[in-house]
């Protein structure tokens, strides 16, 4: 149990879970070693992984709990972008996990400081017509945390300048499942570049496709007439 805020809530579930999202991260090639970190949002605030450790030398128990003021609670460290995640469950209530990675090709065109056109219809899966590139600061700032807040805002994935990858969705399933994607559409931009300038979808052709992507994967029951 752990009790935040007064609430009581047995998280055991959600802290393996996180351990098993951070180990296919690394299967998945999206971090190496101890780089990126990940997070699930908890009725007290959110569980977040440790600082510095690899997903492999990672038990749930080490798994760090943070409540909405900053104050963690664990026996290591919580991640150094904590504020980042915190910041983003405050102003996002749809986002119920976060990821973030060094993934290869994000991370290219990161370091060119590129924002991802709608070059390939499934740019609309996070939100829009394009994947804005947050500004540069130093790793673990509250001024990394506010230029993402502004870079993903209708979005729920931002490159960020010279590091990396920032991914939300429902849960840490939905979260891994469109970070994969993410990185996926980076490499996919990335062999498009070498051949040239790619012919981009219009606005028009794009607010259809994230209409349709409002019930795309979702139950028959909820589709519309
Ligand atoms: P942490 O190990 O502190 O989570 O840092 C990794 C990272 O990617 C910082 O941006
Ligand atoms: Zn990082």
């Amino acid at each position: 149990m752990n009790p935040v805020r007064g609430i009581e809530f047995d998280d055991s579930e959600l802290r393996a879970e996180l351990v098993a999202t951070t180990l296919a991260m690394s299967a998945a090639r999206l971090n190496t070693g101890a780089s990126g970190n990940a997070s699930v949002r908890t009725p007290g605030g959110m569980l977040i992984t440790p600082s510095g450790l690899a997903p492999d030398a990672c038990t749930p128990d080490d798994m760090v709990v943070v409540d909405p003021s900053g104050r963690p609670d664990g026996r290591l460290a919580p991640s150094s972008e904590w504020r980042l995640h915190n910041d983003l469950y405050a102003h996002r209530p749809e986002a119920g996990a976060i990821i973030h990675a060094h993934a290869p090709f994000a991370t290219a065109l990161a370091c060119q400081r590129l924002e991802i056109p709608p070059f390939h219809y499934m740019i609309a899966r996070f939100g829009g017509n394009n994947v804005r590139c947050a500004k540069y600061a130093t790793f673990g700032t509250q001024a990394l945390s506010d230029h993402i807040a502004t870079a993903i805002a209708d979005r729920s994935a931002c490159l960020m300048a010279n590091h990396g990858m920032l991914v939300f969705g429902r849960n840490l399933a939905n979260a891994l499942a469109l970070a994969i994607e993410f990185e996926t559409l980076c490499e996919q931009y990335w062999r498009v570049r070498q051949l040239g300038k790619p012919v981009l979808l219009s606005d028009d052709e794009m607010r259809e496709v994230v209409e349709r992507f409002r019930w795309y994967g979702k139950p028959a029951e909820q589709l519309p007439e």
